[in-house]
C-alpha cells in the first residue's frame, strides 16, 4: 500500500523546455530548489541554510507538477510524488507511515525531489471539531512537521508542495525551516497562452492559416492544462474530417468544446 499511494520516476523527462510562460517561477525554482541541490556550498561559503521546503501556490493546471518534474530532471534527481489529498481517505491510521515512509525512500534514493500536491488535504488550518478522522490528519500533519525539522538540509533532497488554497494552510506549515518560500504559479496571460501552445503544437501538422496568436486570445481563462486538451481536441476534429492536417477552424472549434465543459464544471461547483 506505501508504493503504491506514490508516484516515482527516476528522473522525469520534463524540461523547462517544456514550460511555457513562468519565466520568474522557473528562475525562482532554479534559485531555492535546484541550486542548492547542484552547489550546496555555495550557501556554505556565503553562510546561509538553503531553504528547505518550497510552496507553489495557484490554480489546477498551471505547471506545478511540471515545474517540479523539470527541476529533478535538471538535478538528475528521483522525483517521488504523493498526493495528500488521496492517501488521507485511502489510508485511514497509515498516514503518519506513509510520511516516515517517503523521506526514508528519499534519502534511499537521494538526490531526490519529494512532492506533495494538495497539501492542504492534511495541512489545513487547525479544525475546531475532534472528529477520529480529523485526528488522523492532525497525526499525519505532525509526522510531516517533525520530519521536515528534524532532517539536515544537505542539499541531497528537495522538498516541494503544491496547493490552490494557500489561505486555508496552516502557519505551522510555513514557519522558518519548513515551507518558508513561496512560488505562485498563475494562470497564464495571452503570451504565456501563446508560449504554452507554441510547445503543445511542435509536433502536430497544421494547415497555414492557423494563428496561435489568435487562440491564445480566444482561450479566455484557459490554464496550461485547458491549452494542451485544446490541442489535443483540435486534432481529433481533424481526424474526424478525415484529415492528417489540423486547421484553425478546428482548433476554434476545440476552444468551443474544452472551455465550455470548463465553465460548466466551475458553475457546478459553485
Ligand atoms: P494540479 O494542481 O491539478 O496538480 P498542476 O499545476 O500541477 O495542476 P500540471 O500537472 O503541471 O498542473 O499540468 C498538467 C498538464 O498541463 C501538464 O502535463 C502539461 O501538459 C500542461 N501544462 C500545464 N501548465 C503548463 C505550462 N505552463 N506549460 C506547458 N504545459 C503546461
Amino acid at each position: 500500500p506505501l508504493v503504491s499511494s506514490m508516484e516515482i520516476e527516476e528522473k522525469p523527462d520534463v524540461t523547462y523546455e517544456n514550460i511555457g510562460g513562468l519565466e520568474d517561477q522557473i528562475r525562482e525554482t532554479i534559485e531555492t530548489v535546484e541550486l542548492p541541490l547542484k552547489n550546496p556550498e555555495i550557501f556554505e561559503k556565503v553562510g546561509i541554510t538553503p531553504p528547505k521546503g518550497v510552496l507553489f501556490y495557484g490554480s489546477p493546471g498551471t505547471g506545478k507538477t511540471l515545474l517540479a518534474k523539470a527541476v529533478a530532471n535538471e538535478t538528475n534527481a528521483t522525483f517521488i510524488k504523493i498526493v495528500a489529498s488521496e492517501f488521507v481517505k485511502k489510508y485511514i491510521g497509515e498516514g503518519s507511515r506513509l510520511v516516515r515512509g517517503v523521506f526514508e525512500l528519499a534519502k534511499e534514493k537521494a538526490p531526490a525531489i519529494i512532492f506533495i500536491d494538495e497539501i492542504d488535504a492534511i495541512a489545513g488550518k487547525r479544525l475546531q471539531s475532534s472528529t477520529s478522522g480529523d485526528r488522523e490528519v492532525q497525526r499525519t500533519l505532525m509526522q510531516l512537521l517533525a520530519e521536515m525539522d528534524g532532517f539536515e538540509s544537505r542539499g541531497d533532497i528537495g522538498i516541494i508542495a503544491a496547493t490552490n488554497r494557500p489561505d486555508i494552510l496552516d502557519p505551522a506549515l510555513l514557519r522558518p525551516g519548513r515551507f518558508d518560500r513561496i512560488i505562485e504559479v498563475p494562470v497564464p496571460d495571452e503570451e504565456g497562452k501563446y508560449e504554452i501552445l507554441k510547445i503543445h503544437t511542435k509536433n502536430m501538422s497544421l494547415t497555414a492559416d492557423v494563428d496561435l496568436q489568435d487562440i491564445a486570445r480566444k482561450a479566455k481563462n484557459a490554464s496550461g492544462a485547458d491549452l494542451k486538451a485544446i490541442c489535443t481536441e483540435a486534432g481529433m476534429f481533424a481526424i474526424r474530417d478525415g484529415n492528417t492536417e489540423v486547421s484553425q477552424e478546428n482548433f476554434n472549434q476545440a476552444i468551443e468544446k474544452v472551455l465550455n465543459k470548463h465553465n460548466k464544471q466551475q458553475a457546478e461547483e459553485t
